[in-house]
Parts: structure tokens; sequence; C-alpha cells
């Protein structure tokens, strides 16, 4: 079975990275199942129309709530169909497969700096899912309605992928599909390469070398070139709560984080 992504935005072509590297292999192998949707396909103005002056004034334009729920319903009548129809925006083979066949709605994601902070825990609940629609903002955002009308609907989680403003949902969408993707079994060759990371157990990487051994005057650590592998995990083990208490101490509990670095200065 796969996973079924919808994605409506008024910029198709900016999910076209997904054709690429691993994600585009997964698609090619039946393991991602994409559609994207043009939001202009669901207007009926000459002009093609989505946006609109905001009511109370104030600068820029917002999205209108109608072409949002006409390409809502369009995603979730495709997709409970099987997809196998459709736009022509998606590969037939992979969606005669979908495990979204069987879902009757998807998990509406909305990007926005407002949402909830998109994490390492949050991309693994969104792997166990079958079926993941993206509703891409521009301008100063979505009619807020859209967000009531579609959690009648489906459920919803307004998603934040980090403390700036982006021009748009795109790029948001493209970290998130990418973070969601490469957990799903077989789409990443080397499954223990996802145990070892950053984030999956709260502490940050350790940092890793290649040959050779010296370079530009400068050694790789004695550690790794010894041989001892008790040595080699206890080093890269330091070395991760070393980072995190540096880099990140708001992952750490405090009192980890002043012994760590207590524990360094000493050194
Ligand atoms: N006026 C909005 C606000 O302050 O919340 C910002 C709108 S932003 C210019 C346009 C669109 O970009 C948003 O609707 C959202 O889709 C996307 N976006 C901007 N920053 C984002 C972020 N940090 N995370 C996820 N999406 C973001």
């Amino acid at each position: 079975s796969s996973l079924r992504l919808d994605v409506v935005t008024i910029f198709p072509e900016y999910l076209s990275p997904l054709d690429l590297s691993l994600i585009g292999k997964a698609r090619r192998d039946g393991l991602l199942d994409l559609h994207v949707h043009d939001l202009r396909d669901f207007t009926h103005d000459r002009h093609r129309t989505v946006d609109d002056s905001p009511y109370g004034g104030g600068a820029g334009m917002v999205m209108k709530p109608g072409p949002w729920a006409e390409a809502l319903e369009h995603v979730v009548a495709q997709g409970s169909a099987g997809g196998a129809e459709g736009d022509g925006d998606g590969d037939g083979a992979a969606a005669a497969d979908s495990a979204a066949a069987g879902a009757r709605v998807p998990t509406l994601i909305v990007p926005g700096p407002g949402g909830e902070p998109f994490t390492q825990q949050i991309a693994r609940e969104l792997a166990d899912e079958a079926w993941l629609a993206f509703a891409c903002g521009r301008y100063e955002g979505i009619d807020e309605r859209v967000y009531e009308w579609a959690g009648e609907r489906m459920p919803v989680r307004v998603l934040s992928l980090g403390d700036y403003v982006l021009n748009g949902g795109e790029v948001a969408v493209l970290a998130m599909v990418e973070a969601v993707a490469r957990l799903l079994p077989g789409v990443i060759g080397n499954a223990e390469s996802l145990v070892e990371e950053s984030h999956e157990d709260g502490l940050l990487e350790y940092p890793v070398y290649t040959k050779p051994a010296e370079w530009d005057g400068r050694a790789v650590p004695d550690v790794l070139l010894g041989g001892n592998h008790r040595a080699i995990a206890e080093w890269r083990h330091e070395q991760r709560l070393q980072r995190t208490a540096e880099r990140r101490p708001d992952l750490l509990p405090p009192t980890a984080v002043s012994t760590v670095l207590a524990d360094l200065e000493e050194r």
C-alpha cells in the first residue's frame, strides 16, 4: 500500500522537485501516490481569481473561500474513489494500489507561521496515515472560514516550519513531504540511517568524517581510527550531548545543560 498525498496550490510547478532523488524513486516504486492540483482550476471567472482584499482593511490580499472548498471537495471525491481516474497528475499504478482507497477523508495539513511547530514526532505521526492533503496558502493567507468548513469534514492540522515567514506554503510542503516520506518503509535503502539521526531520540547528531584521515592539516579524531567500537559509541554520545547543550539547550533538561557544559570546561 502507498501513502496518498494531495497538494492544492496556485503554483503546481513548485512541487516538481518531488520528481527527484529518493522521493521521485519512491513515487516510481509506488510507495507514494502524489497528486498536485491547481487551485485556479476551481475558479469560475475569466481571470481565475483566488484572492480578494481583506475585510477590515490592512495590507495584502486574502485567499477566497469558494475555490478552496471546491478544490478540497474534488480531492476528497477523487481520493476516496481510489484516485485511479483523475486529472492525469498522479501515477496510475500507484493510485490503483493506494491505501487511501480505504480512507474516507484525508488529514488536511495547512502550513502556516501561526501553526503548531512541525517536528520529527509529527513527521512520524503523519507517516502512519494513509492519506494527507496539503493546502498551500499565499498572500496574507486563507479566509478563516475555510479552516472551520474543512474541520467539519476532515481532521485539520495547521503546521509551521519555523518562526519565520515564507511567501507561500509550497516550500513548507516540500519540507514536510520529504520528512514524512523518508520514514516510509522502503524509501530509504538503509533503515539504520533513520535511527541514528538528529531529533530521533531528542539529541543532535554527532560529527561525521570520511577519508582522507588528514586533510588541510586537520586530523580525524583518533578514537574513530582505532576500531574500538565501545569507545567510538561513547565518544559519539558525548559529542551529541555537547552539541545539543551548546546549540539547542532547549532540547535538554536545564540541569543536564549545566552538567554537560561544566564537564566540558573541566577538560
Ligand atoms: N499573514 C500571515 C501571517 O502572518 O501568519 C503570513 C502569510 S505568508 C506571507 C503566506 C503563506 O506562506 C501562508 O499562508 C503559509 O501557507 C505560508 N507560510 C509562511 N510562513 C510559513 C511557515 N513558517 N511555516 C509554514 N508555512 C508558512
